[in-house]
C-alpha cells in the first residue's frame, strides 16, 4: 500500500487561497491511511467551508490513479468542476499526477505527502517495506528488505551501529540486519550472506513506462 499523510491544514489553506476549490479523494490507499477517503474529504470540506472557502464539489475516485475510470466518474461532476479553477487532491503522488494530467488547465493542489510503500501493522500504524528498486533481492535476505528498511541500505551486513537490536539511526526501529540474521539462522541459511552483493544497479529503478 502507498502510505501518505495529510498535509497540515495551514499549508493546505495557504495553497488554496480564497477561491472555490473542488476536492478529490481516493477509495484505495488514501482511504486505508485515513488521508483521503470519504470521511477525510467531507471533514476537509467542512473545515474549508467554516473558513469561507467555497467547495464547488467533491468526489472519491476509485482509485485516483485510474485515468480511464476517473474520466467516467468525473463526467458526473462537470458542472462542479467548471465552477473551480483549483482541484485539491487527497491521494498519493500518483493519483495527484493522474488528476493533473486530466485537468492541465486547472491548478492542482496536493493535500497529502506520499511517504513510502508499506505494510499496515496495526490500525493507523504503517511500516516502510519497499522503495521500488526495480530488482527485488528479498530471496537473498530471508524476505526482509535492507534496501528500504535499513536507513543506509546496507547490502552486505549490518553497519555495526545497532544496539540491542535497535537501529542506530532510529532507536524506535529494529535493525533490519539483526532481523535478517535471526531469520536466516532459524532457516539454516546463513550461508546466503557469504555471497558479496555488488552495488545495487539503480538503473533498473529508472523505468518510467510499462505496457503489458
Ligand atoms: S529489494 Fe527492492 S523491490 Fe524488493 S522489497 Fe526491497 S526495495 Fe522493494
Ligand atoms: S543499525 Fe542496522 S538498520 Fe540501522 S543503519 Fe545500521 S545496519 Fe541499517
Amino acid at each position: 500500500m502507498i502510505i501518505t499523510k495529510q498535509k497540515p491544514l495551514e499549508e493546505i489553506l495557504r495553497n488554496i487561497g480564497p477561491k472555490p476549490v473542488f476536492l478529490v479523494g481516493c477509495s484505495q490507499c488514501a482511504t486505508l491511511c485515513h488521508t483521503g477517503g470519504n470521511d477525510e474529504v467531507i471533514a476537509l470540506k467542512e473545515q474549508l467551508t467554516s473558513k469561507n472557502i467555497p467547495v464547488s464539489g467533491h468526489v472519491v475516485l476509485d482509485p485516483a490513479c485510474h485515468r480511464q475510470n476517473n474520466k467516467r466518474i468525473l463526467k458526473d461532476h462537470v458542472e462542479e468542476l467548471k465552477k473551480s479553477e483549483k482541484i485539491l487532491v487527497l491521494a498519493c503522488g500518483n493519483g495527484i499526477q493522474t488528476i493533473a494530467g486530466l485537468f492541465p488547465e486547472k491548478q492542482i493542489i496536493a493535500g497529502t505527502d506520499t511517504l513510502f510503500l508499506g505494510e499496515i501493522l496495526h490500525a493507523s500504524e504503517y511500516q516502510k517495506r519497499c522503495v521500488m528498486c526495480g530488482e527485488c533481492l528479498l530471496d537473498l535476505f530471508g524476505g526482509l528488505c535492507p534496501v528500504s528498511q535499513c536507513p543506509k541500505s546496507m547490502l552486505n551486513g549490518p553497519c555495526g551501529g545497532s544496539s540491542h537490536g535497535a537501529c542506530e539511526i532510529n532507536p524506535q526501529v529494529e535493525c533490519v540486519w539483526d532481523r535478517i540474521i535471526q531469520h536466516l539462522k532459524k532457516q539454516g541459511k546463513l550461508h546466503l550472506l557469504t555471497v558479496v552483493q555488488p552495488p545495487k544497479n539503480w538503473s533498473k529503478a529508472g523505468e518510467i513506462n510499462r505496457r503489458i
